[in-house]
């Protein structure tokens, strides 16, 4: 197939293209370089599997020739207001790229007759009533609360997804990604794992937000992309949950990284630097994933952390 992924220099963007040209594939890899970065993307130059656009899928979206399939994972993601990548910061850009982005990604599947997949995300839930998140479940969400721009973009991605499928008949799918780590993600990117191995790393207190009872359940990258791509080779249209369903608190992760990286700063307790709206509760119902697509993840979080450790290690060691 020829695939455009969307958001290509990002964290899930860049290894979603090195996992689909090892399976054979031709990628258009498309960014403007928001939140990303091109070295996510510098091993694969001259690649004669991958090309590049650089562009803002806020507007009219043009590739030349045939594209078999649309892949949509433009959008700033980190929740977090201390970083200059963090979506409340980029607001009006988030609302474009969930809206406009996905309604001009949508059109080129459509005038291609190829399929579309929404990167869509557990923050469609909210702060969950219900728990685990089933997909049957409609969400918490406060429509203008500071984790609006995102929840209530990615909501009406869907929306406008399943809209094109019904109305269109574009052949569509929608993935609703519950929190994911690994290789690639920015320093600076905010959000809780970069934050907590850098600061393990340099020996500094792990920043908890809050008393850090609340939970996540945390995916490793490879789990993740090789779910997100048997939902594209499979023919569910509605919305399905990829994620791992081990959960635990902040402060049990914390204390994690600190084992692993033999960190003895230990943690501290920043109790206003919790942003409103935080979920107190995250943990995916994965039923659905592991009947259709027969997928569930493989890889703990003792072996994720031992994959992602080097790569920040590294990242560190050039600054
Ligand atoms: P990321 O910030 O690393 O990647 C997003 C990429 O999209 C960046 O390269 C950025 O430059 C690009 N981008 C943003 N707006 C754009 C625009 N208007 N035009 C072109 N490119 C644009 O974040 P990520 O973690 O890789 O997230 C990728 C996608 O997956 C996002 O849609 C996000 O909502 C979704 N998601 C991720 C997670 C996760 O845990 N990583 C969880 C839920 C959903
Ligand atoms: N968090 C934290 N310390 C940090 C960064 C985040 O305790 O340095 C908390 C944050 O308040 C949230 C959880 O970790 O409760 C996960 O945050 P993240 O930014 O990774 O993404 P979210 O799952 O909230 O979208």
């Amino acid at each position: 197939m020829r695939i455009l992924i969307t958001g290509a220099a990002g964290f899930l963007g860049s290894h979603l293209c090195q996992m689909l040209i090892n399976k054979g594939h031709h990628v258009v890899g498309m960014d403007n370089f928001i939140t990303g970065d091109p070295q996510n993307l510098a091993h694969l130059a001259g690649n004669e599997h991958f090309s590049f656009i650089r562009h803002d899928v806020s507007n009219f979206i043009f590739v030349p020739g045939k594209l078999d399939a649309v892949m949509h994972f433009a959008s700033p993601a980190s929740p977090n207001i201390n970083s200059p990548y963090g979506y409340p910061n980029l607001p009006i850009q988030t609302m474009k790229a969930g809206a406009l982005g996905t309604h001009n990604a949508l059109g080129l599947a459509k005038a291609n007759n190829a399929k579309f997949l929404l990167a869509s995300t557990s923050e469609i839930y909210g702060d969950p009533l219900e728990h685990p998140q089933k997909e049957t479940y409609w969400g918490h969400v406060d429509p203008t609360g500071p984790r609006s721009m995102y929840d209530e973009a990615k909501r009406f991605a869907e929306a406008l997804t399943t809209s094109y499928n019904q109305y269109h008949g574009v052949d569509t799918r929608i993935v609703r990604i519950f929190n994911t780590f690994g290789p690639r993600m920015r320093l600076d990117d905010g959000r809780v794992i970069p934050n907590f191995i850098q600061q393990a790393l340099r020996g500094e207190p792990l920043t908890i937000y809050g008393e850090g009872t609340q939970t996540r359940s945390f995916c490793y990258v490879s789990d993740l992309i090789e779910g997100i791509y048997r939902l594209l080779m499979s023919d569910e249209h509605t919305p399905v949950n990829i994620g791992n369903p081990v959960e635990m608190s902040m402060l049990e992760l914390a204390e994690s990284i600190n084992d692993t990286t033999n960190n003895s700063a230990g943690i501290i307790f920043k109790e206003n630097m919790r942003l409103g709206n935080d979920p107190e509760r995250r943990r995916p119902d994965i039923t659905k994933a592991k009947k259709i697509l027969d997928w569930e993840p493989k890889i703990n979080l003792k072996e994720a952390l031992q994959l992602t450790i080097p790569y920040f290690k590294e990242k560190l060691s050039k600054l």
